[in-house]
């Protein structure tokens, strides 16, 4: 257990604007280190904190309602304000400032920032549903029925996860992607092609290279001309960080609220965590902004840590998974400075990987209902050491014996 300051923080106010998961995780972080002081939580959902992967699956397929977190944040010590937006921050070179909420303002010794992200809305006057909320996904699942033409605008991880639930639904899916394969703006085209052939044995078809104009009544319209009819029409063309109340402040904001590997804003006593922070990686040596349930489990811990004296700092291998086409899908790493991959088994059948390398480094990978190879390239990540990528391409030899290049 990390040492932990021992004075009293009575009289201190810590206000956490966002009230997802990363929001519960700090309050609930800050309370696991015996910080006594004050607490505030804002949230502009008018629900308590609740989980966001289950709502694109067992949600979603009907094998549950509810996915709250925790119910009871007054058992935390916690002042909640659900319902309730973040407008503005005012906050200079000293220390503490004051949160603008559109409630009214909340002064703070610290603040930290976990307001997460929001998908992006594509041009035009029809109806877009999106995938993000609890009440998105209720009022989705809903709508789908036997025949329904849903088209689905985008094949990253989201649409993809909604297809597999709509085609079990019976729908008419039809999923439009600008690029030239799946998941190419998560994993890039060569890998996320391998993913191809899945969507037309769900019954699902995948229009490729096919970027969407507009949304309008009845449909879809194509850059190419074209005209795509459906009853709804979901967009799932991406998330941005929810920063943009920030803008005019003194906080920094690159891509997200801009923190170095503490966590730290470029204000002093400001912080971010989760979806909407966009940190520093000493290991990969660049500003990463993710948007995996990992980080925003994570970092608070980070945030927490640093606000209660004990050491704090953020350098995580990045985890996501999915699971689409009665698939699991792993990743952990980060592959932009990869120079090449390896394939590990045949993609064809139901148990894969993929190895991104930079030299002779495994720097990430993805696997497919593989969790065992997963957790141990995962490892090799986190020690950065060098491995064989032929005994790593080959099924029969254990991931973690590829070690040692
Ligand atoms: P959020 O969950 O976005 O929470 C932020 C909260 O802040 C929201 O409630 C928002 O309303 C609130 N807020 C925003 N602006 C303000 C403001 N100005 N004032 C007050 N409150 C504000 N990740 C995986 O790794 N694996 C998966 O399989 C997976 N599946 C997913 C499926 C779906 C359908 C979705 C939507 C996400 C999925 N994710 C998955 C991503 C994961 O859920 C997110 O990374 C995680 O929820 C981020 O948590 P967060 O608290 O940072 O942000």
């Amino acid at each position: 257990m990390r040492a932990v300051r021992t004075t009293s923080q009575v009289g201190r106010q810590i206000v956490v604007a966002g009230g997802g998961l990363a929001g519960l995780r700090t309050v609930a972080g800050l309370r696991a280190l015996r910080y006594d002081g004050a607490v505030t939580l804002i949230g502009a959902e008018s629900r308590p904190p609740y989980d966001r992967p289950p709502l694109s699956k067992k949600l979603m397929a009907g094998q549950l309602d509810d996915t709250t977190l925790e119910p009871d944040l007054g058992s935390l010590g916690v002042d909640t304000r659900l319902g309730e937006t973040a407008t503005g921050v005012d906050a200079g070179p000293g220390s503490g400032g004051v949160l603008r909420t559109d409630h009214g303002e909340h002064r703070f010794d610290d603040l930290v920032l976990a307001t997460g992200a929001v998908p992006v809305v594509l041009p035009g006057q029809g109806r877009q549903r999106f995938l993000r909320t609890i009440d998105d996904a209720l009022t989705l699942r809903a709508l789908l029925r036997p025949g329904l033409r849903l088209a689905i605008v985008g094949a990253g991880w989201i649409g993809a996860e909604l297809a597999t639930a709509a085609a079990g639904r019976g729908c008419l899916v039809t999923v439009v992607e600008a690029a030239a394969a799946p998941l190419a703006v998560a994993v890039g085209a060569d890998v996320g092609a391998l993913t191809t052939g899945w969507y037309a044995a769900a019954g699902v078809e995948l229009r490729l290279r096919e970027r969407v104009a507009s949304v309008e009544p009845g449909g879809v319209a194509l850059s190419s001309g074209g005209w795509l009819p459906a009853d709804e029409v979901v967009t799932a063309v991406g998330v941005r960080p929810a920063v943009a109340w920030l803008e005019g402040s003194a906080v920094a904001l690159d891509n997200g609220v801009a923190v170095d590997e503490q966590l730290r804003a470029s204000v002093p006593g400001v912080w971010a965590v989760g979806d909407c922070m966009a940190f520093w990686s000493r290991r990969f040596q660049r500003r990463l902004r993710l948007e995996h349930w990992d980080g925003a489990l994570r970092s608070p811990a980070a945030v927490a840590a640093s606000l209660t004296g004990a050491p704090g700092g953020y350098d995580p291998v990045p985890y996501f998974w999915s699971e689409q086409f009665g698939r699991m899908i792993q990743y952990a790493g980060f592959h932009g400075g990869a120079d090449r991959i390896t394939v590990r088994g045949d993609p064809a059948e139901d148990r894969w990987a993929v190895f991104w390398l930079a030299g002779d480094v495994p720097v990430a990978l993805l696997t497919v209902n593989s969790p065992r190879d997963l957790l141990q390239g995962r490892r090799l990540i986190e020690a950065g050491a060098g491995a064989d990528a032929t005994r790593l391409a080959d099924p029969g030899v254990p991931v973690a014996q590829a070690a040692g290049g």
